[in-house]
């Protein structure tokens, strides 16, 4: 079981950690500053740093598929892994870059929740883009659209995490702006993402801690993928941060 230090800290890009196991699934910690792929966040990618200086890089995040709880760190394919073994304490430090995109992008789609009052039925954040489908019929507007996330930016909101019981959550049903999708049961406890007078919804992923560092996303591109699903892409105005 990994220990998910990307939950309560976003901002964290390194940690060390001991290796667990490796198999052909990837390299498993013991504790993670990598967000495996997942609520339709793409996953992390960076580096392992070796005490020899040795160096593996690492191109994507995945949940372990046999290992419910493993966080499995998936090397390049050319990578010497003979140096890691159970026990080895290595350096995990995520791509920044990267990590950043799904950060803003993520929160983004968000503030597309508060902005289209429907039912999301699919997401994608990756680097370069992030879209959500929305279940309805009605046309969209890329403008209106646009002007309505800067205007949220601008407004700087602080974006929160925190965790609610399930008790809470079936009394205020009312706190849910938008449920896109329904929180895992069984728990006992739920963790919500609170864009302050925004949105609250239940969500595993990474994001930015006030709206004004999402930064300038436009809608690039709205679709009609079928008569009851919009979809809106969204982008970045300048390149990437780097
Ligand atoms: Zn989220």
């Amino acid at each position: 079981m990994t220990e998910e230090l990307f939950r309560e800290d976003a901002t964290l890009l390194s940690c060390e950690a001991t290796v667990v196991a490796v198999d052909e699934t990837g390299i498993v910690l013991d504790r993670s500053v990598f967000y495996p792929l997942g609520g339709g966040q793409a996953g992390d990618a960076g580096e392992l740093l070796l005490a020899d200086g040795h160096r593996i890089a690492i191109t994507d995040t995945r949940k372990h598929k046999e290992r419910p709880g493993d966080i499995a760190h998936m090397p390049a394919p050319d990578s010497d892994l003979s140096a890691l073994v159970p026990g080895t304490r290595v350096t995990a430090r995520v791509d920044e870059a990267r990590r950043q995109a799904h950060r803003r992008f993520h929160t983004a789609t968000h503030l597309l929740c508060a902005l289209i009052p429907h039912p999301v039925d699919g997401c994608s954040i990756t680097q370069g883009y992030a879209r959500l489908d929305f279940h309805m019929a009605e046309p969209l507007d890329k403008e209106t659209l646009t002007a309505g996330i800067a205007r949220y930016v601008a407004a700087a909101h602080p974006v929160r995490q925190r965790w609610i019981s399930e008790d809470e959550l079936d009394a205020n049903p009312g706190l849910v702006r938008s449920m896109s999708v329904q929180p895992p049961r069984g728990l006992g406890r739920i963790r919500v993402i609170e864009i302050e007078g925004v949105d609250l919804q239940p969500c595993g992923g990474t994001h930015v801690g006030n709206t004004v560092e999402i930064g300038r996303v436009v809608v690039t591109k709205i679709e009609k993928k079928s008569a009851m699903t919009r979809r809106v892409v969204l982008g970045f105005a300048e390149p990437a941060a780097g």
